[in-house]
C-alpha cells in the first residue's frame, strides 16, 4: 500500500462520530413511537376537553421558532395517520406524497413551514466531516424533488430551511460520519 494511501485509510479509521449528532441518531429511532405517544395524548386529551384545539395550533406553531415543522412528524396524531397511508404507496410514491402533504398539512404546518428557514435549530453540515457520499440528499424528499435544495451541495438551498421540510431527521440519520446534525450554529455550509 502507498503512502497516500496509508494516510488515506488511517484517516477513515481516526473518524469518530460526535456525541450530538451520535445522540441524535438514537433518538431519531425513536420518532414514531413519540409521536403515536404524544399524538395519543393529545388526542385524548382533546376529545376529554382537558385542552383546546386552539391551544395546540398556538404551542405548535410556537415550537417552530425554536425546531421548524417538528410538531407535524414528532407529535400530530394526524401525520402519524397520514404516514401509515404514505408507507403504503411504495417508496417513490412516498417521496412525491410527503413533498407535497407537507406543503399542505393544517395551520401548524402552515406556520411553522414559514418558521423552517429562520428557526433556532436546523439540519447543518460540518464540511470537516462531509465525505459526499450523497446519502442525505437520497433520503430527503426535497433534496430529491427540489433541484435547487440539497443537505450537502455548496451553492444550493439548505433543504432544511424549506418551507416542506418536516424535520424527520432521515437525513441525520443516513449520514454515515456524523456531519449532518440540528444545530443553532451559522451555516458552516455555503447555502442557506
Ligand atoms: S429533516 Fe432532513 S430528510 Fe427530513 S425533510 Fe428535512 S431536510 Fe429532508
Ligand atoms: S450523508 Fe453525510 S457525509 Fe454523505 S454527503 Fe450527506 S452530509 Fe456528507
Amino acid at each position: 500500500m502507498s503512502r497516500s494511501n496509508a494516510a488515506t485509510t488511517a484517516k477513515k479509521k481516526k473518524r469518530v462520530i460526535g456525541a450530538w449528532p451520535r445522540a441524535l441518531k438514537r433518538i431519531i429511532t425513536w420518532r414514531r413511537a413519540a409521536q403515536a405517544g404524544i399524538g395519543l395524548g393529545l388526542t385524548l386529551a382533546l376529545s376529554g376537553e382537558m385542552i383546546s384545539l386552539g391551544w395546540i395550533i398556538v404551542a405548535g406553531s410556537a415550537l417552530g421558532i425554536v425546531l421548524g415543522k417538528f410538531f407535524c412528524r414528532w407529535m400530530c396524531p394526524l401525520g402519524f395517520i397520514m404516514e401509515l397511508v404514505m408507507d403504503a404507496g411504495g417508496e417513490a410514491n412516498k417521496s412525491s406524497m410527503m413533498y407535497q402533504y407537507f406543503k399542505i398539512g393544517c395551520p401548524i404546518a402552515w406556520i411553522s413551514g414559514f418558521l423552517n428557514k429562520h428557526s433556532l435549530l436546523k439540519v447543518k453540515m460540518d464540511p470537516k466531516d462531509c465525505v459526499s457520499c450523497g446519502k442525505c440528499d437520497k433520503v430527503c424528499y426535497i433534496a430529491v424533488h427540489d433541484e435547487g435544495s440539497s443537505l450537502y451541495r455548496a451553492g444550493l438551498a439548505n433543504a432544511s430551511a424549506h418551507y416542506s421540510c418536516s424535520r424527520c431527521l432521515k437525513c441525520v440519520s443516513a449520514c454515515p460520519t456524523g456531519a449532518l446534525s440540528l444545530s443553532p450554529h451559522p451555516d458552516t455550509k455555503t447555502n442557506v
